[in-house]
């Protein structure tokens, strides 16, 4: 994660602001508007920037402030708030039921994303946290996709469950749920179908799914480096068939921190999980306060 980029440009601003022992409007507007070019230079969601120049800024431009005892701290600590609100504070966990109960997560994306890889790194984590889960190959357009899968499955240690690719996904799923009920597995991630773009056959097919299965969570994989392609893709995903949380992949070749940064504003939903790397065990709880420590310094 290399966002020294947009973070070297907020420091140069806060310098100046740390400088000046009186701010005047001006000077305020003029640090916005420069913090405003280094948050689109990010490729952060315009609207998410214009709301969140408007909010520092009104804050920030009123007497308690400008005649306050030290300005310049003072608007730096207001950017601060507001990005705190931007990102969410808090990480947000995936609480799973209880162990005699099967907890289904249903893992979306489009294809390349890093689903399957995700699924994967979670069934790890979960499994080392004494949970039993099942990972269910439900891509049958793609007989890599379910090779893929029990590659992986087979890294982590996790059993994979597949009819091939000549069944329905629901049926796969239904007959998964079924299979781990059996063999008192309580953790289940379907592996939906990635297609190349966002289509009303793939959203129709997790549509079925979640109507006919007790999913608990519907969880998205976008790739960070896609930027703001990956918080378009997590809205329509959002309005179609409803997510719990993205899952945002890739982290660790993104130079710019886009999507990271307008995910949550734009469709409401957090980041749950990082995905830092290509190994199995690359996958961080996605910590919305430290990123904004790491960037604003
Ligand atoms: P899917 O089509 O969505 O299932 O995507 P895959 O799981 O096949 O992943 C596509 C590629 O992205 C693979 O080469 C993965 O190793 C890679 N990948 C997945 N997650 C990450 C990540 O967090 N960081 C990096 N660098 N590569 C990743």
């Amino acid at each position: 994660m290399a966002f020294d980029s947009l973070s070297d440009k907020l420091q140069n601003v806060f310098k100046k602001l740390r400088s000046k022992g009186v701010l005047t409007e001006d000077d305020v507007k003029e640090a916005m508007k420069e913090v405003k070019r280094a948050l689109l230079e990010a490729d952060v969601n315009f609207k998410v920037v214009k709301s969140f120049i408007k909010a520092v800024s009104d804050r920030a431009v009123g007497e308690e402030v400008l005649k306050g005892l030290n300005p310049g701290h003072m608007v730096i600590k207001i950017v601060k708030e507001e990005m705190d609100k931007l990102m969410g504070s808090d990480v947000t966990e995936l609480k799973l039921l209880p162990s005699n109960e099967i907890t289904v997560i249903m893992m979306c994306g489009l294809q390349g994303a890093g689903k399957t890889t995700t699924a994967a790194k979670l069934a790890y984590q979960f499994k080392n946290k004494g949970k039993k889960p099942l990972l269910v190959a439900c891509d049958v357009y793609r007989p890599a996709a379910i090779k893929q899968l029990q590659i992986n499955g087979e890294k982590v240690g996790v059993p994979v469950f597949t009819m091939g690719d000549n069944h329905k996904p629901l049926d796969i799923a239904k007959a998964a749920i079924l299979h781990a009920e059996k063999n008192h597995m309580n953790l289940v991630f379907i592996d939906t179908a990635g297609r190349l773009h966002v289509d009303e056959d793939m959203m129709d097919e997790l549509a079925e799914i979640k109507e006919n299965i007790n999913v608990t969570y519907t969880v998205l994989t976008v790739d960070a480096m896609t930027g703001q392609d990956a918080v378009n893709v997590a809205t329509t995903f959002n309005d179609k068939i409803g997510i719990d949380g993205v899952i945002l992949t890739k982290l660790d070749g993104d130079t710019r921190g886009g999507a990271a940064l307008s995910i949550k504003a734009v469709t409401g939903k957090p980041i749950l999980y990082a995905g830092m790397g290509e190994k199995l065990t690359d996958l961080e709880p996605f910590y919305p306060s430290r990123m904004a420590s790491r960037i604003l310094g």
